[in-house]
């Protein structure tokens, strides 16, 4: 495993597209472990592909490591297919823009499908930070930052 270099904005690879992944191999398992061991070291609940350069469409998520008990995921090809219609606004940071925060509004709850790294898929109900973490990190593979979708504090 290593630590990878985090791209910062702005940098033209934030802001892209990112592609679905197709390819389940080793190379993927690398990324993703490499990606959290990046999103432990940066102190960070979550971090998504293009983060470190790459341009697919996965990202890792660890909500609860900060209450000591470690739950990491990577979530591959992820898409929201239902939320609540009601939204809160809360305060958001991102590795790639250090040192800033930003209200951004959110949906409440989220449903997500998502395939996991062996390739299984996968449906999620996500609530509160869960939910604003998947959304953040989603946003990341459409190539939208929260200095977009969020005021600076
Ligand atoms: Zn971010």
């Amino acid at each position: 495993m290593a630590v990878l270099p985090i791209v910062t904005h702005p940098d033209p690879r934030l802001e892209q597209v990112c592609e679905p992944v197709h390819q389940f191999d080793d190379t993927l398992r690398q990324l993703a472990a490499d990606m959290l061991e990046t999103m432990y070291d940066a102190k960070g609940r979550g971090l998504a592909a293009p983060q470190v350069g790459v341009l697919k469409r996965l990202f890792v998520m660890d909500i609860r490591w900060k209450d000591g008990a470690p739950e990491p995921v990577v979530v591959i090809n992820p898409s929201i297919v239902d939320q609540s219609p009601a939204t809160a606004v809360g305060v958001e940071a991102c590795l790639s823009i250090p040192g800033r925060t930003f209200k951004v509004p959110r949906p409440i709850w989220v449903d997500m499908h998502w395939t996991s790294l062996s390739g299984i898929a996968q449906n999620w109900r996500l609530h509160g930070i869960g939910a604003v973490c998947v959304l953040h990190e989603l946003d990341h593979l459409n190539g939208r930052l929260i200095t977009e979708t969020g005021t600076e504090e």
